[in-house]
């Protein structure tokens, strides 16, 4: 019998792709403008760059240069430095710290703004949690996910929120799973764990026993792994209907 479900926060119920595509737009403006003497400045090009380098697709310097402030700094501090160090790639060699920081605060404060439930979603969880216990697990550092917690008032919609930022380890690892099934009061068999990252979600879920559930949005399966998600779903928008159908 199923007792728990196990959610992903980040495009599965929340669209997080969108929210960062809308602040992207923003910080490119308000970049071109606080600059704007700066003729040569591509707020675009710079908001792009941005946004990659947030979720670390660096180039070999960029991640010999990244890795030690993460390490030694934190994630914040490398966030001000990437500004920097792009801003400084369009001759803009004035930004301080202090400038740096409030350019972050920008960026994020767009992209809290634009944080949302995907459609319907929220009904959903309001529907379901008078049959399942709700557990979120969501990979990220603190500072980047209890905004979006907050934004979303998340804590009003579920029983339990883990933020893999606070544990000794994140999604995939069985321990987090573990902890949610001691939270949720049930064993592996009783629960679902739905996400839409196919190394972190459904190959970790697999490997502490629990049924999936893969918002598979355009991703290719693994062709490597030998783990396949219970069931697969194009868009979070298909999430309610799936699940009331095997609660019954
Ligand atoms: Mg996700």
């Amino acid at each position: 019998m199923l007792r728990a479900l196990l959610l992903d926060m980040d495009n599965t119920l929340c669209d997080t792709h969108r929210a960062v595509d809308a602040a992207k737009i923003q910080f490119a403006r308000h970049v071109c403008q606080r600059f704007s003497e700066e003729t040569s400045l591509n707020g675009d090009a710079f908001a792009s760059a941005f946004v990659t380098g947030i979720y670390r697709e660096w180039s070999d310097s960029q991640r010999s240069a990244y890795l030690p402030i993460i390490e030694r700094q934190g994630e914040e501090a490398f966030r001000k430095k990437l500004i920097q160090d792009l801003l400084a790639e369009q001759h803009i060699n004035t930004v301080t710290d202090t400038l740096a920081n409030d350019l972050l605060e920008v960026f994020e404060s767009e992209r809290i703004d634009a944080f949302d439930f995907y459609p319907g979603i929220a009904d959903f969880l309001d529907r379901i949690r008078d049959k399942l216990t709700l557990v979120v697990i969501t990979n990220g550092p603190e500072f980047s996910q209890l905004p979006k917690i907050a934004a979303v008032n998340l804590e009003h919609y579920v029983d339990h929120i883990i933020v893999g930022g606070q544990e000794s380890e994140q999604k995939p690892a069985r321990s987090i799973f573990e902890k949610a099934l001691q939270l949720a009061n049930c064993q592996a068999e009783e629960a679902i764990h739905i996400g839409d990252s196919f190394s972190a979600d459904i190959v970790g879920a697999s490997n502490s026993n629990i049924k999936t559930i893969w918002v598979r949005h355009e991703q290719k399966p693994d062709p490597v792994s030998t783990i396949r998600a219970c069931y697969t779903v194009d868009h979070p928008r298909e999430i309610p209907a799936l699940v009331e159908k095997i609660v019954g």
